[in-house]
């Protein structure tokens, strides 16, 4: 770091400084005789970790290690007129960012007297302080905000299934004994509707997996559709879906059951009505939640009703 003289006799113009915009210029000049101005060349890294000190960009650039919400490093750039530190000058907490010169660079120095000498003596310098430390808190704000938003993003899309936007066994895992645990402490009925799609491995034969992934989009918006709000709609696995009926007792279940059956028997697989592809038909499997029994039970209870609408001929329901 070389040093470049004092401020008061540079060639540079303090109203063109963020900070003492509208200031008093001769008082701020009085203010910054002491301060030093250094050269910092292109590719130098400028090392303040001991004392926090203020940076004003006269000429060249300051890059400062920065974050996006992507989690990505990047550098933000600090132009002529700009200042870096000032928050830590403020909180006299030492700068650990990483700054480095962008370009061959001039920098005004400011230490933590000089500044509340300024800051006392003039109410400019105190108004553009306050709003540069509100535009990065904002900044930070909007950040993090962003950043909230893209884990929510994530967090939707490890569970939710990529294929039919149904949740995914992930969901479930999490899920389902938390709602078994709920309908136990309020003594709700809770009822689960297993379904899996009747010869399906004989429509992706005759049709291709292209059409069969096609079919499954299908019936996975008609469970999605026929079910209330309160109601969840969970892809098992291949072409098994799950319906899970919180405050449902097994009659109120078997209606929604047979509305699901009904409405996938009818359900047009592919709207290209110069290819009709045959109509695809689900079997459902149907519990309730009974005293004393945890979810895998629930989950067993449904299967070996289902595996029971297989047997009777598919396209049905079984209790
Ligand atoms: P069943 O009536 O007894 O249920 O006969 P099925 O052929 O449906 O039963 P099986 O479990 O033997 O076969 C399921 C088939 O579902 C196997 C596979 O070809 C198909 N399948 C599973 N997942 C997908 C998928 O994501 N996309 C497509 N296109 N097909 C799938
Ligand atoms: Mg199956
Ligand atoms: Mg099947």
């Amino acid at each position: 770091m070389e040093r470049l003289g004092t401020f008061g006799a540079s060639r540079y113009t303090i109203s063109d400084l963020q900070l003492f915009r509208d200031a008093d210029t001769p008082a701020v000049a009085d203010g910054l005789a002491s301060c030093p101005v250094v050269r910092l060349p292109q590719g130098d890294q400028l090392q303040d970790s001991v004392r926090a000190r203020l940076y004003i960009v006269l000429a060249g650039a300051l890059g400062v290690a920065a974050e996006t919400a992507m989690g990505e490093a990047t550098i933000d750039r600090i132009a002529p007129g700009e200042s870096v530190g000032e928050q830590s000058v403020l909180d006299e907490a030492a700068n650990l960012t990483t700054m480095t010169a962008l370009e061959d660079t001039e920098l005004l120095v400011i230490d933590p007297d000089a500044l509340w000498n300024l800051v006392e003596q003039n109410n400019a310098v105190a108004r553009n302080l306050l709003r540069l430390l509100s535009f990065r808190i904002r900044a930070a704000n909007a950040l993090l905000r962003r950043r909230q938003k893209l884990g929510e993003f994530y967090r939707q899309l490890s569970l939710n299934d990529g294929l039919t936007g149904l949740y995914n066994r992930a969901w479930l895992a999490d899920m389902l004994p938390k709602l078994v645990a709920r309908a136990r402490h309020d003594g709700t009925p809770l009822s689960l509707v297993m379904i899996d799609l009747d010869h399906f491995k004989r429509f992706n034969d005759s049709h291709g997996h292209i059409t069969g992934d096609h079919a499954l989009g299908t019936a996975a918006e008609v469970v999605r559709a026929a079910l209330r709000p309160s109601d969840f709609a969970v892809r098992y696995g291949g072409e098994e879906m799950m319906a899970i009926l919180p405050n449902t007792a097994l009659p109120a279940a078997l209606i929604v059951a047979e509305r699901l059956c009904q409405n996938m028997r009818e359900a047009v697989v592919f709207p290209d009505m110069r290819f009709p592809l045959p109509h695809v038909t689900g079997s459902f499997g149907l519990a309730s939640l009974a005293p004393g029994q945890d979810e895998n039970a629930l989950i067993a209870a449904a299967d070996a009703a289902l595996y029971r609408a297989k047997a009777a001929g598919r396209d049905r329901i079984c209790t």
